[in-house]
């Protein structure tokens, strides 16, 4: 059985209070600049390790720019060949990192599209690699990992319900926990959503959407939860407080991510952020890392940043409580159903 006394990391005034459940992580996000090299490398792709980092990170004056420098962090994955050694590996490091932050359990959203066309693969044997790759990894690493299929709100229809179609086959179906719509939620279409995930409901996995993330999208947030069902919200912190009691009624969870909204700018100061709000309203709140290498943090540092935003060391317990309360589809895991459900979720001496 997995050592909790090992992991315990020193929080600065937070007491000894252990991170070890992420739900809110994007595999693209996870990728960092030295894998990128030495994929390009290998591949004869001349970049510099400096080149790749300034091209996948901030500089502190891109800090709260919006979006499009914010996107423009990912740009390079596009150029990279992404063969089968090249996913493995980058699979391997992102599941090395997340053991040695200490976190046992993480949720992965991840969208094959990328992967694809260099292999010549469907969408289901992308689908098929990728599960079985970090199936691999996280056994080597000692933690677990939900696969979340992430579909973008802007890539186009067809290709959505493909991917959709994919993961509801029988041999796929019990390695993916969930869908995780993400990207740019202008795009949000509650009728197309509804309509494509209609059976995806009937088997209790999670229904996680990006929205409520930009000023003016509150009834994103609303229609999410009454339109389309959704038991997780990623951000949602512009969502009204009438649609908060909603989601406190309906048990929804708000992964949050106070790094991410900072370095996008939606947030402009961090002690506007609505997690405290939101959390004494009683909602279900989780911190999360979101894209670790582009915001440069891990989840101490969220928890470090969640004090700022004005939670206190009981709140920032409860929060990483939260994350690690078993949903049922955690049975769904990749690896062995029982360890989120056996660990304590969080060790305070
Ligand atoms: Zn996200």
């Amino acid at each position: 059985m997995y050592n909790l006394l090992a992991n315990i990391k020193y929080y600065p005034g937070l007491g000894q209070i252990m991170p070890i459940v992420e739900r809110h992580r994007h595999f693209g996000g996870s990728i960092s600049p030295s894998t990128v090299h030495t994929i390009m490398a290998a591949n004869g792709q001349p970049f510099t390790m400096k080149e790749i980092i300034s091209r996948m990170t901030y500089s502190k004056k891109e800090i709260g720019k919006g979006f499009k420098p914010f996107l423009e962090k990912f740009s390079i994955l596009d150029e990279v060949h992404w063969s089968e050694w090249a996913i493995d590996e980058s699979i391997s490091q992102v599941c090395k990192d997340i053991a040695t932050e200490g976190i046992k359990h993480v949720d992965i959203s991840l969208s094959p599209n990328k992967y694809m066309k260099d292999n010549k693969w469907s969408i289901k044997d992308a689908l098929k690699f990728v599960s079985r790759s970090f199936l691999h990894h996280t056994k080597r690493n000692n933690i677990t990992c939900g696969l979340l299929l992430a579909l973008r709100y802007d890539s186009s229809r067809a290709i959505q319900q493909s991917a959709l179609e994919a993961i509801n086959d029988s041999t796929m179906f019990d390695k993916w926990i969930g869908i995780d719509l993400i990207g740019n939620e202008l795009f949000y279409d509650p009728i197309f959503y509804k309509k494509i995930l209609d059976r995806w409901h009937r088997h209790d996995k999670v229904l996680r959407a990006h929205v409520g993330e930009l000023p003016g999208t509150a009834r994103h947030v609303k229609s999410a939860i009454l339109d389309l069902d959704a038991n997780r919200i990623a951000h949602g912190i512009y969502a009204s407080n009438e649609t908060l009691k909603l989601a406190i009624d309906k048990g929804v969870y708000f992964d949050l991510a106070i790094h991410s909204n900072i370095y996008t700018g939606v947030i402009n100061n961090v002690k506007k952020h609505p997690a405290k709000r939101m959390m004494d309203m009683g909602c279900k709140i989780t911190l999360n890392t979101d894209d670790p290498i582009q915001f440069g943090c891990t989840l101490r540092e969220e928890m470090i940043l969640a004090q700022r935003a004005g939670l206190n060391s009981s709140d920032i317990k409860r929060a990483m409580t939260v994350a690690a309360e078993p949903m049922q589809v955690d049975r769904m895991a990749v690896d062995e159903p029982v360890s989120i459900l056996e660990m304590s979720p969080v060790y305070q001496v």
